[in-house]
């Protein structure tokens, strides 16, 4: 089994986008993530997967603290920023929520701290506890075999 052939197998697997984001020492960093899941109501758990070599995974490790944003279908272009697909025309302002960075005009922004870590092969899995959340209305971005798609095109799909 090939890793594209991987790939695109999980990619049928249409999922929404999130941006994580941290603080260390003043500096925000972003990444954009679609392995997320909620895990626990009692305590309020999710779990996250970065790659051994994003630059999220050691920045984690030190603030000890995340936040989960998930992205609307208006904020592709958030997505491609922090994927590195596309570079930002100005500098990127985040919001703040218990003290960790947020990104603005997501649907959802789940504060974390990090509750349990595992490497499972080439990713780490954070579990976050959520410490605090805000909600809005809005469709979500949506993710699916390597493409953005929008709720509206896939309900006109099955009309
Ligand atoms: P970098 O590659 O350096 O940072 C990511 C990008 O964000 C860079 O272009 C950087 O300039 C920009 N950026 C960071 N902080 C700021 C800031 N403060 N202001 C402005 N720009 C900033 N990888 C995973 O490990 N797990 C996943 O679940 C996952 N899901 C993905 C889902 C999708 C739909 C896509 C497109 C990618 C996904 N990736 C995932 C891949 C991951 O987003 C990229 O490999 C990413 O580049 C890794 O980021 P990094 O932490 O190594 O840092
Ligand atoms: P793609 O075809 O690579 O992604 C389809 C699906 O494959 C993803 O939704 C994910 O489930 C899985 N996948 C892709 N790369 C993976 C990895 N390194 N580890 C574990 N699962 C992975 O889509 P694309 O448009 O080519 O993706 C853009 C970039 O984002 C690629 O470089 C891809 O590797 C990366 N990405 C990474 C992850 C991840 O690390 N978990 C998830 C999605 C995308």
């Amino acid at each position: 089994m090939d890793d594209r052939q991987f790939r695109n197998a999980m990619g049928k697997f249409a999922t929404g986008v999130t941006v994580i984001a941290t603080e260390t020492d003043g500096q925000v960093h972003g990444m954009t993530a679609n392995a997320f899941m909620s895990v626990s109501l009692d305590p309020k758990l999710i779990v996250i997967s970065v790659k051994e070599d994003a630059k999220m995974l050691d920045r984690i490790k030190e603030s000890n603290h995340f936040s989960v944003n998930v992205l609307s279908c208006e904020q592709q272009e958030e997505s491609m920023i922090f994927a590195g697909q596309k570079q930002p025309e100005e500098e990127f302002q985040f919001d703040y929520l218990e003290g960790v960075p947020v990104v603005r005009n997501a649907l959802v922004q789940l504060s974390c701290e990090v509750y349990n870590e595992h490497v499972e092969g080439d990713h780490t899995l954070f579990v976050g506890r959520v410490t605090e959340m805000e909600l809005k209305d809005g469709d979500p971005l949506i993710f699916n075999c390597g493409k953005y798609r929008e709720l509206k095109e896939m309900e006109s799909v099955s009309n």
